[in-house]
This record gives C-alpha cells, sequence and structure tokens, in this order.
C-alpha cells in the first residue's frame, strides 16, 4: 500500500471515527502470532478497544513478555492472558538457525549483524501443542507474570477458523 492509499483509507476511517469507551475494555491480554490470516478481535467476537492484542512472529509468549508486563504492571490489566499459536504458521518451517543463515546471506561479510543475530532465538515451532505448553508454562512459571493470573493457550485453525484450547494455568508469580 501506498502513502497515498493510507492517507485516503484514514480519511473515510476518521470521518466516522467512534473513539471506542474505555469501560468496552474486558481486561484481557491476547497473544498472536502477527500472520495476517488472524484477527483476534473477529475470530473472537471482540470489539476494537476490548482487548490488549499482542503480535509477533509466532505469536511467542517469550517476545510478548515485555509487552505483558507493561499491560500488567503500567496499564494495570489484572485479567487472562490467552496465547495462541496457528496451524501452518511460517514459524514452524524455519528454525532459528535457518533464519540466523537469512539474515547474515542478505548481508554477506558484515561481522556486526553476525554478532547481532547470533544471540536472537526465533522461537522456532516444532510441535504446535507442544509449542502452546511451553509459553503457557514459561509465563505461569515467569516471576513478572502477576501472581494469580489465568494463563490459557490455544490453536487457531487457518483452514476452519475454529479454536481449540490446548492448556490452562495459573502464574505462580513472584
Ligand atoms: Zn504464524
Amino acid at each position: 500500500m501506498s502513502t497515498e492509499e493510507f492517507l485516503q483509507a484514514n480519511e473515510e476511517y476518521a470521518a466516522s471515527f467512534n473513539k471506542p469507551d474505555r469501560s468496552l475494555f474486558k481486561n484481557v491480554i491476547i497473544v498472536t502470532c502477527m500472520d495476517p490470516r488472524l484477527n483476534p478481535y473477529e475470530q473472537l467476537g471482540l470489539k476494537f478497544g476490548e482487548a490488549i492484542h499482542i503480535r509477533n512472529a509466532g505469536g511467542s509468549a517469550k517476545e510478548a513478555l515485555r509487552s505483558i508486563m507493561v499491560a500488567q504492571h503500567a496499564v494495570g490489566v489484572t485479567g487472562p492472558i490467552a496465547v495462541f499459536h496457528h496451524k501452518d504458521c511460517g514459524m514452524s518451517r524455519v528454525t532459528t538457525s535457518q533464519m540466523r543463515d537469512l539474515v547474515k546471506k542478505a548481508t554477506p561479510g558484515r561481522d556486526d549483524v553476525a554478532a547481532e543475530v547470533d544471540h536472537i532465538d526465533f522461537h522456532h515451532i516444532e510441535h504446535i501443542e507442544q509449542s502452546v505448553k511451553a509459553d503457557v508454562k514459561f509465563l505461569v512459571d515467569n516471576p513478572v507474570v502477576l501472581q494469580g493470573t489465568k494463563i490459557t493457550g490455544w490453536v487457531y485453525d487457518v483452514d476452519t477458523g475454529k479454536i481449540s484450547k490446548v492448556d490452562e494455568a495459573v502464574a505462580v508469580g513472584a
């Protein structure tokens, strides 16, 4: 999309803009992949303004932790965290070492790039249910996640639009 398309679309949007009412917020944090086929507002029956939605490649809870901490400790969210991984995810097709090689190949001879990317875990998804459970466990056991937070783990099927719950636990906290 071009700058002009962004501006035109936004002009139409702003013309009939309904500012979300903060009281609509349902006190929930949703973590999903950045895949464009995922739209938790539509897929979970939520309206604009009703949830905090954190997205990254794969829907990694580890990568989302910084935002979760901000949501809980600065924004004051006390409700559940729902982590969604999805079928046919790109992160199941690329490993951390393959991702490092891709970045290095794009910048040959750059030792600074190689050194930087070698420190990044790209959170490859080997097995979807196991990756969801590992992310739930990561949040449940993490001392910076508020004690007593309900953590649920889900799989979203991009072929059917259906979700299935894989795991549920309560954060142990500090
Ligand atoms: Zn994905």
